[in-house]
């Protein structure tokens, strides 16, 4: 997306612009010179001058302007930018009387939906979503360079292996596509084989080419359902570059499950979350409140059995929403169903938001959808944002991982502290070691998981005998790759402390071997840090 500016607006921008760079307040500069037929510059037409004035050479790069003057600076504060994709209209094995069916979308997905809009206005091509969204987030001035990408639509698992394939490559041809103005390094350009449009020959090379390219892969997450994870799939998830998978548990209840015609049962759900786990993926589990026969009691005691066994290391609360084009409806028109009221579901969830351990992060409470497609019931989207007052005004808090990231503050290498939280998960044994501010914040952590004589076999060889790290995160601004920002989490070296003390915990359990799930993009981070290429992990003996 690019700012087509006149004449006037461009002059105009190039002298804010400079206000800036020798110091003057943003908001100042833009509001000191105003268009003349009213109001002002926005901060994207700056980032649209600043980004011509690098590449024409009249400037040079400079990381911190950039900041200043770059929008919504929070979408990037946990250290990656995640760029969302919608898999093309196909049925799912699933029959679930609440997921809504749309003929132009993929299941469960409705056309006004912020996030899976683009993908209908793409015609669901890979290519083009994830390239329009690289675009659009340079314009407006954020690192494209660290790329976590989401794969939204219906069951992953359900679509043919070759639409996989050829879905995951295009996304990487779209990431390995040099958009930014900085060139790439002489021999990796040379490397760089294309036909038309930006398209390598097979996924193979189109993941080989990302491990030094603009745009990074640091992690890929699909969705799916816990009855299609199996050890074949698992294995052909980490063929695709697969890091995290997205599961809907919905209820950890099985007439629940049953009654809304979820097509599984709890012990699946344990199994999936069980294999994941011992195949070192990230694990999110959705979960539904208010389902056909649930209550909000029976609700509260649902959601305390995540925490036994299951353990996600991420959740989404998906309140059930009536929607005309779900099954549900019909029950709903014959009086067997009554969604929660928007206060009944405040209640339930800061209930429940201060019991989430600490290991866990909470990525939502509420499904973003326009409020003109609920027939009844909660209609705010903003349910977020009433859960946190009305937890603040019972002196409650929650301690998830999203409610501690350290976000965008400066953090003090030698003021952090050292935590490492022990639980059982199953068969394995859990650490999530993290360092934490002097307030309780976070600035990065390790997962490290420990396998048990229980732990279910992968069939990988990549992963025998060996520890595993399911994730690393450290936080801050997502920087340029290079560039320095003072107290900035993710450039302190704390990630490869935190790869350290896992290291140590490891060995101290009588591990001689450590395999990491590492992203495509994320490679090279790991060979610098002493780990081999296996044929589907990195890996590293500890001896
Ligand atoms: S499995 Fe998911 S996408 Fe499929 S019907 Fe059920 S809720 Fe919808």
């Amino acid at each position: 997306m690019t700012h087509l500016l006149t004449a006037d607006k461009k002059d105009l921008a190039r002298l804010v612009l400079d206000e800036i760079r020798r110091g003057r307040d943003v908001t100042k500069a833009l509001r000191s010179h105003p268009l003349n037929g009213g109001g002002y510059l926005n901060k994207s037409m700056l980032v649209s001058i600043y980004n011509e004035m690098v590449a024409a050479g009249e400037i040079n790069e400079d990381a911190r302007l950039l900041e200043r003057i770059r929008m919504k600076p929070m979408r990037t504060l946990s250290g990656v930018t995640t760029v969302t994709v919608l898999t093309k209209p196909y049925p799912c094995p699933g029959k679930c009387i609440f997921c809504p069916t749309d003929v132009r979308m993929p299941k469960s997905y409705l056309p006004d939906e912020p996030g899976a809009m683009r993908g209908l206005e793409h015609d669901f091509d890979p290519y083009a979503q994830v390239r329009s969204r690289i675009e659009q987030l340079q314009s407006v001035g954020h690192p494209t360079d660290k790329i976590e990408l989401l794969i939204l639509g219906g069951t992953w698992s359900s679509y043919r292996r070759d639409y996989q394939e050829w879905f995951v490559k295009r996304c990487f041809d779209a990431m390995n596509s040099p958009l930014t103005p900085a060139p790439l390094p002489l021999g990796d350009c040379e490397a760089v084989r294309r036909t038309g449009e930006g398209e390598n020959v097979n996924l193979r090379e189109a993941h080989s080419l990302n491990e030094a390219t603009h745009h990074r892969n640091v992690g890929l997450v699909i969705e799916t359902r816990p009855d299609e994870i199996n050890s074949d799939e698992i294995r052909w998830l980490r063929h695709l570059g697969v890091t995290k998978v997205q599961m809907g548990a919905q209820s950890l209840d099985d007439h629940i499950l049953e009654m809304n015609k979820r097509g599984h049962d709890v012990e699946c759900t344990l199994r999936a979350t069980a294999l994941l786990r011992a195949a070192g993926f990230k694990i999110v589990l959705h979960w539904m409140p208010n389902l056909l026969g649930a209550t909000p009691e029976s609700d509260r005691k649902d959601f305390a059995r995540l925490w036994k066994d299951f353990c996600p290391d991420e959740i989404k609360i998906y309140p059930n929403q009536l929607l005309a084009n779900a099954e549900l409806y019909e029950y709903w028109q014959r009086g067997e169903f009554k969604p929660y009221t928007t206060q009944e579901l405040i209640d339930l969830i800061v209930d429940i938001k201060p019991t989430i351990p600490r290991y866990c992060r909470v990525n939502r409470v509420i499904r973003d959808i326009p409020s003109t497609n609920v027939v009844e019931g909660n209609r705010r989207t903003s349910l977020r944002q009433d859960v946190h007052d009305e937890m603040k005004r019972r002196g409650t808090h929650c301690e998830c991982v999203r409610c501690r990231e350290v976000r965008g503050k400066s953090v003090h290498a030698e003021t952090l502290r050292l935590e490492d939280m022990v639980y059982p998960a199953g068969a394995a044994e859990e650490h999530f070691i993290s360092y934490v501010t002097p307030d309780d914040k976070l600035a990065g952590f390790v997962r490290l998981s420990l396998p048990g004589e229980d732990s279910p076999a992968t069939g990988m060889a990549d992963l025998e005998g060996a520890a595993l790290i399911r994730e690393v995160h450290v936080y801050g601004q997502s920087l340029p790759v290079g560039a320095e920002k003072e107290g900035a989490a993710q450039h302190s070296g704390l990630g490869t402390r935190l790869l350290e003390k896992a290291e140590s915990i490891a060995k101290a359990n009588g591990f001689k071997r450590m395999a990491v799930i590492s992203a495509i993009g994320t490679r090279g981070y790991y060979l610098e840090r002493g780990f081999e290429r296996g044929e589907l992990y990195m890996t590293k003996d500890l001896n």
